[in-house]
């Protein structure tokens, strides 16, 4: 194999490539603000984002593990600061903007609700419980919950912190990365409001920018690898279980291979440190294969092209065994199912509640909406932005009992 087409250590990389964001040529903010002096409008974004009230509730959201199990798993924050690392490591290589990486990065799960993708399933089913039977095929109600849409309706609407504007009012570049996934029908809401942005591509087809498609990808090479690490840290997976799967394996014999001794945690953490090298590098030389072959010069070129970023096939198929593992052994483990049987409970009760008797929620949330679907969505907003510890505690305030001991 040829050595990947990576930046010698040490050197700096001088510019960017003609395909990556250029914040001078941003598509800009909603509401136009002077630029700032010192720091591109991508900098600033990701500035924003660290400094928002929705990023430092991460510390305290639930990736696998609920935070309270164990101060070591990885929760929504530290998940987050891994695919930034990932990201702009990559980014680097590429040529991209390291900048925007970093703030798609940072924001790409600040719609995530408390317990993850238990509470985010309760939260849906919750929402799509109020639609009536007719709407029950899809979503364009409007009814429902969906955690990218929600990313981006934090940085667009829910965070106040500005005498402007609602939101963070990031560029078009860092809410486009936000909005990874959308449903045509909440495509089409979105377009009504904002003509020709963020959900335009899901409606006219189209790819977001390569900073975006590398978040993406960065996201997936991280939850692979830590969730093995936090798997085999909380005992429901074995180290010999992991070897099962043939890349993980392939990396352990490498690492026994030069350190025959090699045991427990660390050869835990030598294996994922070599598998996480190689997809690192694995993405660089399929990219920049990619970007070579498709020729295209410009960021908006990209928009107009099929995703460039991507793993090998090889590297595709070996990821996606490791996907199946982790959902089969270790996200459907039985010890998991318990607590998130309770998380979905939690949500549940907690929404019920509120939309009964407002008077239980801050003012701000509480206040006088037109409609169900209105006052519902104020609900979710607010059970959407809890952490686990105080989700559990409203819910004990309100219900008197304790699910999480
Ligand atoms: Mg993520």
């Amino acid at each position: 194999m040829t050595e990947p087409a990576l930046f010698p250590a040490g050197r700096s990389v001088v510019g960017f490539a003609p395909c990556a964001s250029d914040p001078t040529h941003s598509r800009g903010r909603r509401f136009p603000e002077p630029e700032a002096p010192t720091r591109t409008a991508f900098q600033r974004d990701r500035d924003r984002v660290i400094h928002s009230t929705a990023f430092r509730r991460l510390v305290y959201k639930t990736q696998v593990f609920l935070n309270h199990e164990g101060d070591l798993f990885r929760t929504r924050l530290t998940h987050s600061l891994e695919v930034a690392q990932l990201g702009r490591s990559i980014a680097r290589s590429l040529q991209l903007n390291e900048d925007l990486v970093e703030a798609i990065a940072l924001a790409h799960d600040l719609g995530h609700t408390p317990f993850g993708h238990a509470g985010q399933d309760a939260l849906h089913a919750s929402l799509r419980s109020l639609a009536g039977p007719v709407d029950a095929e899809q979503d364009a109600s409007g009814w429902g919950f969906e955690h990218n849409l929600q990313s981006l309706r934090v940085v667009d609407r829910l965070e106040e912190r500005y005498p402007a504007f609602d939101g963070l009012n990031l560029c078009f570049e860092t809410r486009e990365g936000i909005l990874k996934h959308c449903s045509r029908a909440n495509a089409e809401r979105l377009e009504a409001v904002e003509p020709g942005g963020v959900a335009a591509r899901f409606l006219r087809g189209g790819s977001p920018s390569l900073e975006a498609q590398l978040c993406n990808l960065a996201d997936e090479i991280a939850y692979n690898a830590h969730d093995i690490d936090d798997g085999v840290r909380s005992g429901l997976l074995s180290l010999e279980q992991v070897a099962e799967v043939p890349l993980f394996d392939g990396f352990r014999r490498q690492a026994l291979d030069e350190f025959p001794q090699l045991q427990g945690r660390r050869l835990l953490f030598e294996s994922i440190r070599l598998m996480l090298s190689e997809q690192v590098y694995d993405v660089i030389r399929t990219t920049q294969a990619a970007l070579d072959a498709a020729g295209v010069d410009s960021a908006d070129a990209v928009r107009r092209a099929d995703p460039l970023v991507s793993f090998s096939l090889g590297m595709r198929a070996q990821s996606q065994v490791l996907k199946t593992f982790l959902l089969r052994n270790l996200y459907r483990h039985p010890q998991v199912m318990e607590t998130t049987d309770r998380a979905r409970q939690v949500v549940s009760d907690l929404f019920t509640r509120y939309l009964d008797d407002p008077a239980q929620l801050p003012d701000a949330h509480a206040s006088a909406r037109d409609s169900l679907q209105q006052r519902a969505r104020a609900v979710a907003d607010y059970i959407a932005g809890m952490t686990d510890r105080f989700a559990i505690r409203e819910h004990e305030r309100l219900f008197g009992r304790v699910l999480f001991p």
